[in-house]
């Protein structure tokens, strides 16, 4: 990896880390502190604003591991065992009789008294009924004792976990009805651009369908937004000014577009009117112009056009971005190393992020790296990270970030 803020070919263009360093400063010191209870079924998506502590041992009590014989390894001796009981899962069983077995089911309480259980395929049920073990027993074989897996006290997650299936899953083990998480991050999703029209609408001349708009807004939601759908922007500065305004009461405000270098920046005009602008260029490609900002308090993240731009600038910039502001500290990524199975020859002066699949293990990249294509990334499953001033041949190794890691 490059060195933050590496002098180079770059020049003055700022490297992907050092921006999102600033961002999540900003982002920490505008976190969110509201909170609600929420019904464990509804938290998928959010972010737990409280410790979960374990309340409860898990499993409660020792239970047996198989189908077969709860037995106590004094009472084997070769000779076969009465079944004095039998235990199926939900039950509470007596205390072993000396001397006996108990038949005993998967998950079911292990009786008091019983130190082993030998699954049913190592036992022989005689015609008389009574059980013959044929193998050599271990003290607590097949036994999960009490608390192997949690003890009451424990910490088992930490305030700032995102909560997915699995953590809803963990927590309705230790019995939690509810959750406390922070309270969404409300974001309202902006299109600049005259030449925009909504998809279901007739193309005029020179008009694009606007894509950036459904892309955001259903990816905020699936990372646990509320969005507010603000429209399409026109390219002016009295509207760029009261459309802006109307959006009081968001945590974030979040555009595309207009941030290309010559071009009538009415955003970044606004911005500097009324609240405060920093733009910056990225060593990132696609995506080299970003601006963040407030308008009359509100953050403002400007994102460039370009479908592709969008999409890499959303993913690792302001994806992290929005996490932190709900306190989640592991905001970036994961990314793989993986070989290159292709050429890249011309050395970048800014981080590229290719559009880019995993075939026979190698990343392939899509034959199109245009940012203005976004079926590049509708054919790659992730992004391939080709560092600044870097040359690869197949073989040299690269970081692959699945865009699962990215989109929820
Ligand atoms: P801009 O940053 O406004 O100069 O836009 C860069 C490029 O992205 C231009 O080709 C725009 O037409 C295109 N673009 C901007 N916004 C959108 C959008 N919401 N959907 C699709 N393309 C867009
Ligand atoms: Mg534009």
């Amino acid at each position: 990896m490059n060195p933050v803020g590496k002098p180079g070919k770059s020049g003055s263009l700022m490297p992907v880390e050092q921006a999102l360093a600033r961002l999540l400063e900003m982002a920490e010191a505008s976190r969110i502190v509201e909170r609600e209870r929420l019904p464990l079924a509804q938290v998928q998506g959010r972010v737990l604003a409280e410790d979960l502590v374990s309340t409860l041992d898990l499993p409660p009590w020792p239970n047996s591991a198989m189908d077969g014989y709860a037995l106590r390894m004094a009472d084997w001796t070769g000779e076969p065992l009465l079944v004095s009981q039998k235990v199926f899962a939900g039950q509470a069983p007596d205390p072993l009789q000396p001397g006996t077995c108990a038949r005993i089911f998967t998950g079911a309480p292990v009786p008091a008294g019983a130190d082993c259980v030998e699954m049913q395929e190592n036992a022989e049920v005689q015609a008389d009924e009574r059980v013959r073990f044929i193998q050599a027993l271990t003290q607590g074989q097949n036994i999960r004792p009490q608390g192997q897996e949690t003890t009451v006290g424990e910490l088992i997650l930490p305030a700032g976990t995102r909560l997915g299936p699995i953590e809803q899953g963990l927590a309705a083990s230790l019995g939690c009805a509810e959750l406390a998480v922070v309270r969404k991050v409300r974001v309202a999703v902006l299109s600049t651009g005259d030449e925009l029209i909504e998809p279901g609408q007739a193309l005029g001349p020179g008009q694009i369908y606007n894509s950036n708009r459904v892309l955001l807004c259903s990816w905020l939601q699936r990372l646990g937004c509320e969005v507010v759908d603000a429209g399409i922007l026109p390219d002016n500065l009295e509207t760029t000014r009261s459309r802006l305004g109307e959006l009081k009461d968001v945590d974030l405000i979040l555009s595309t577009g207009g941030v290309s270098v010559g071009e009538a920046d009415f955003l970044g005009i606004a911005l500097r009117e009324e609240g405060e602008l920093t733009l910056w260029k990225l060593a990132i490609k696609p995506g080299k112009p970003l601006t963040f900002g407030h308008f009359r308090g509100v953050p403002v993240i400007g994102l460039p056009g370009n479908p592709a731009s969008t999409l890499v600038t959303f993913a690792l910039l302001t994806r992290p971005y929005l996490l932190r502001r709900q306190g989640v500290q592991d905001v970036e990524p994961l990314k793989v190393q993986v070989p290159a199975g292709f050429d890249w020859l011309q050395p970048g002066s800014r981080r590229e992020y290719l559009r880019g699949r995993l075939e026979n293990g190698r990343a392939t990249i899509y034959k199109n790296q245009s940012s203005g294509v976004l079926r590049s990334a509708a054919w790659a499953d992730g992004l391939v990270e080709v560092l600044e001033d870097r040359t690869l041949v197949p073989g040299d190794s690269v970081f692959f970030i699945p865009l699962s890691e990215v989109l929820g």
